[in-house]
């Protein structure tokens, strides 16, 4: 059994894990109780999910307890943070592994089966090693993740990233195509290239020592070369870009590539030029609102998403006036926000945490009710258009339900005899909510949608 506290970069490991276990023999289940192994793969950004690992390992003790020959493990980063600590901290515990230590798990079981409890957390730093996942016939997947790249070299002062996952490493062009492919192979239509700053990726051993991109085209190139080369996907995403490393090059790919969604998800975290500093956010409102401009006139109707952090340490009722006009001025259609809660082992912690959790709730609230507004609005100017659908499931109410081509959620009204889970489609939208839509096909049925293809266009890569 496998449990994953955090965000997809953990959802994506927690695969990995999955499949590494699989090749020893290992079946999957998602009881406890029936389970000879348990993993527990962890997040350290957010305060709540470390809370989660302890209170989980807490209620998994009396099962340990009563079958010693489980094994307990802890993965992810607050595996990597607290390393044999751990071990101490949790006297029933037998393993602790690092995110980059995955493909170590069978040799690291074999060592607790003979007693030894273990922990490694060493990054694979000199010879990073990337996990291929293959489609799995079994469960068959209409979207994938594929890791480019892992580390990050950004220093954001309120982020332990750069210590729980090390500093950046990039993958080879050749094995990320390869995975896409046998993957699209496979039956998955919609591939989400994962990195940290997944947009500063460049081709491994192309980098001279000391610059970090080499090309500003580097990533626009990889997209194109997936585009070329793996003709049965329909829909190429990545996340999470950082806006320093949003180029031309990128913007000119998503105006040439129909594969690439109308839509990014760009995390901005304060529209205060002085909170930004404080962050190391290494840009300022205008220029990120000058990368979001760009990124909008790519495409007709381009929309962008974020992420938002309130109550930094020093956040004025000025600065947070500015992340509201960045809001409004960005014109986000969705945002993730939060409040600030200071991490250990953080630069940020220096700076204290001045802002009163009154005022943090306070300026949470507004937030949440400008990006609610500006969403629905976006929303509702979409009825009666037509949206392109990927079908990824089928919801308890027994509709079907997919993305559109602007990553907005979409529930679809179809005759009762089709079944067009993977399929790209183009629907009517019928009604908004708050966050979603509903759209039927015209004349009660589904189109499937034809797909350019890219101009062929030789990567430099
Ligand atoms: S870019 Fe900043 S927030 Fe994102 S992982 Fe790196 S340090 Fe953390």
């Amino acid at each position: 059994m496998v449990q994953t506290l955090g965000c997809q970069m953990n959802v994506h490991d927690s695969r990995r894990i999955r499949e590494v276990l699989r090749d020893e023999g290992y079946e999957s289940t998602d009881e406890a109780e029936l389970a000879d192994l348990i993993v527990v793969n962890t997040c350290s950004v957010r305060e709540k999910a470390e809370h989660k690992l302890m209170s989980l390992l807490g209620r998994l003790r009396p099962l340990k307890e009563a079958r010693r020959d489980v094994v307990l493990a802890v993965a992810g980063c607050v595996a990597q943070q607290e390393g044999a600590r751990l071990l101490k901290k949790v006297p029933y515990l037998d393993l602790v592994l690092g995110p980059d230590n995955i493909p170590d798990l069978p040799a690291l079981l074999a060592d607790v089966d003979a007693g030894r409890r273990r922990s490694l957390t060493v990054f694979d730093l000199d010879s990073p090693r990337f996990l291929s996942a293959a489609p799995d016939p079994e469960r068959p997947e209409v979207a994938c993740f594929v890791t480019v790249m892992k580390g990050c070299d950004e220093r954001c002062t309120y982020c332990i990233v750069p210590t729980t996952r090390g500093a950046e490493r990039y993958r080879p062009a050749d094995e990320i195509v390869a995975e896409v492919s046998s993957l699209a192979r496979g039956g998955v239509r919609e591939v989400t290239l994962l990195g940290q700053t997944v947009n500063s990726w460049y081709e491994p051993g192309v980098a001279r020592p000391g610059l970090r991109a080499p090309s500003e085209s580097a990533f626009a190139d990889l997209l194109r070369r997936i585009a070329r080369e793996v003709p049965e996907l329909s829909r190429l995403r990545y996340t999470s870009p950082h806006p320093r490393h949003i180029t031309p090059a990128l913007v000119a790919a998503h105006a040439e590539l129909e594969l690439l969604p109308a839509h990014v998800h760009l995390p901005s975290q304060s529209g205060s030029d002085a909170v930004l500093k404080r962050m190391s956010r290494r840009y300022t409102q205008a220029e990120y609102l000058e990368r979001a401009e760009s990124l909008k006139s790519a495409r007709p109707g381009f929309t962008l998403s974020t992420d938002l952090i309130v109550g930094f340490p020093g956040e004025t009722e000025e600065d947070f006036l500015h992340t509201l006009d960045l809001v409004r001025n960005a014109g986000f259609v969705a945002a993730f926000c939060f409040k600030y809660s200071p991490r250990p082992g953080t630069p940020a912690l220096s700076l204290g945490d001045d802002v009163p959790e009154g005022v943090k709730q306070e300026r949470l609230a507004r937030l949440f009710e400008v990006v609610a507004e500006q969403q629905r609005a976006h929303l509702r100017s979409l009825v009666d258009t037509e949206v392109e659908v990927l079908v990824t499931a089928r919801g308890d109410d027994g509709r079907w339900q997919g993305r559109s081509q602007r990553h907005e959620k979409v529930h679809l009204e179809l005759a009762p005899d089709v079944t067009p889970m993977g399929e790209l489609l183009r629907a009517r939208v019928a009604e908004a909510f708050d966050h979603s839509l509903l759209a039927v096909g015209r004349g009660g049925r589904l189109e499937p949608k034809r797909r350019r293809l890219p101009l062929a266009q030789e990567p430099s890569t």
